[in-house]
């Protein structure tokens, strides 16, 4: 007798990825205000700070003016003697060679993470700038250079804490940090990467790094004003690239612009900034920048010049992605590096198969697409499988939804008894059954191949035409 096989329609539910978090955050958003940033940067950068050159006097009036805000604001000192500053002692090499010590410090403040605070979302600015022009005396302000990340800092902390009263405060941990002696060689950063990470760099799992983001580039038109330029997002980390956009996307929706991020880009910026310290050590960043301009290390360089409402918007995007960074289930994905993990074309097809689960309504395909492993939902079509990315051995990812796949090692022989059409002859087929843990959301779920329906090409076709009897 004939089975004529029921199609089962399966109506496609769409599981919802969305991985934002970004509801609560818009009220606390709101605290980072131009006239906030104005009132911090015409303080940060006016005569009384000397151009806060490394060392100095003018720096330290700059240190201590942030160390006083974190107060200010109670949030809590990031170092472990808890007063803000994390001391070090510099070679600074003049031009004619000459080796001179100076005693300086990064200033440090944190927000203890309420889910995960042994995580750290690390977020810079250089707190120094170049001082004063020794023949004529006059002050290099640094308005943009770094007065605009510094006081951008000030205000994305306020905000955080202000969620934390209202118990709302981030899952992860907010480093703040400010660092000296970016200008004599990015050596404040180096110091704290390669000398003192006061807290493990295996545990940090972002950079954000801003630097000058108070102007407007003169490349650019004045009616496509509202831009940032972005530097390093997707070097390390797809997943952090996708976060930057999505939540961009979602909230200010600026103009990304990428024109910078290549790192053999002419201007090597990628090597000119503090994240760089962090992504020698292999940890996502993000560089947010708005460019050079005539006024780029110059005495013009001034609180004047500085765009409050782009600093506004641009401070603003750089909280909010923060913002879903610290308060994401899944931590930042680092993408693996080529070669070093990769699975061999006979370790892909050896995946291929149907996954089910009891404790999931929907099954999944995966098999080998380009090389690599294609995973695509039942009842979709081939075209629409994505790629996921090799973690490690027997471990996938699909980062953009927060899903992690782990084989398990250990398979079970499955053996299937068919029985033919001609009475009572059995077959018996050996399939390996692979299992898996599927992570999403914080849940994980035990998913098995399911063995393959023994069928012929016969009922194939019949199943694309039933006939009704
Ligand atoms: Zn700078």
């Amino acid at each position: 007798m004939k089975k004529i096989l029921s199609i089962i329609i399966i109506s496609i539910i769409t599981i919802n990825f969305n991985f934002s978090q970004l509801s609560k955050a818009e009220k606390f958003a709101k605290t980072i205000t131009e006239k906030d940033l104005k009132k911090h940067l015409t303080i940060y950068a006016s005569d009384e700070f000397e151009g806060r050159d490394t060392g100095e006097e003018g720096q330290k009036k700059a240190v201590n003016y942030i160390r006083d805000y974190y107060k200010s604001i109670k949030v809590e000192a990031g170092d472990p003697d808890g007063d803000y500053f994390q001391p070090m002692s510099l070679t600074l090499r003049s031009r004619r060679g000459k080796g001179k010590a100076v005693d300086t410090e990064n200033v440090i403040a944190i927000i203890k993470g309420s889910e995960k605070p042994e995580e750290y979302v690390v977020i810079t600015a250089h707190l120094d700038h170049v001082g004063i022009q020794k023949d004529t005396g006059e002050i290099f302000n640094g308005a943009d250079d770094d007065g605009s990340g510094t006081v951008a800092l000030l205000e994305i902390a306020e905000a955080f804490k202000k969620a934390v009263k209202k118990g709302q405060g981030p899952k992860r941990s907010i480093v703040f940090l400010h660092v000296t002696g970016e200008e004599k060689g990015l050596l404040g950063s180096k110091y704290y990467t390669d000398n003192d990470p006061i807290y493990p760099l295996e545990n940090t799992v972002v950079n954000l790094n801003v630097d000058m983001i108070g102007r407007i580039d003169p490349t650019r038109e004045a009616k496509n004003r509202d831009y940032i330029y972005l530097i390093g997002s997707d070097h390390d980390s797809q997943d952090l690239h996708d976060i930057s956009e999505q939540t961009n996307k979602e909230t200010l929706n600026m103009t990304l612009d990428y024109r910078f991020n290549d790192k053999d880009d002419p201007n090597r910026f990628y090597y000119r900034s503090d994240h760089y310290n962090f992504a020698k050590n292999g940890i996502p960043i993000i560089f947010y920048f708005t460019g050079t301009h005539e006024d780029y290390h110059k005495i013009t360089d001034t609180v004047d010049k500085i765009e409050f409402d782009l600093l506004e918007m641009r401070t603003k995007l750089i909280f909010y992605t923060a913002w879903n960074i610290a308060n994401r289930d899944e931590r930042i994905v680092v993408d693996s590096k080529p070669d070093s993990n990769a699975h061999s074309v006979e370790e892909i097809k050896s995946f291929e198969g149907v996954y089910g689960s009891n404790a999931f309504p929907m099954q999944f395909k995966l098999f080998e697409k380009e090389g690599k492993l294609g995973m695509v939902w039942i009842g979709r079509s081939d075209d629409e499988a994505q790629i996921l990315k090799e973690l490690e051995k027997n471990k996938f990812s699909m980062p953009a939804a927060g899903l992690e796949l782990n084989f398990l090692t250990d398979e079970t022989n499955y053996e299937t008894k068919t029985v033919s059409d001609k009475g009572v002859s059995i077959k018996v087929d050996k399939t390996i059954i692979k299992k898996m843990i599927f992570k999403m959301g914080g849940n994980e779920i035990l998913f098995t191949m399911i063995p393959p329906t023994p069928s012929t090409e016969e009922e194939e076709e019949e199943e694309e035409e039933p006939k009704i009897n």
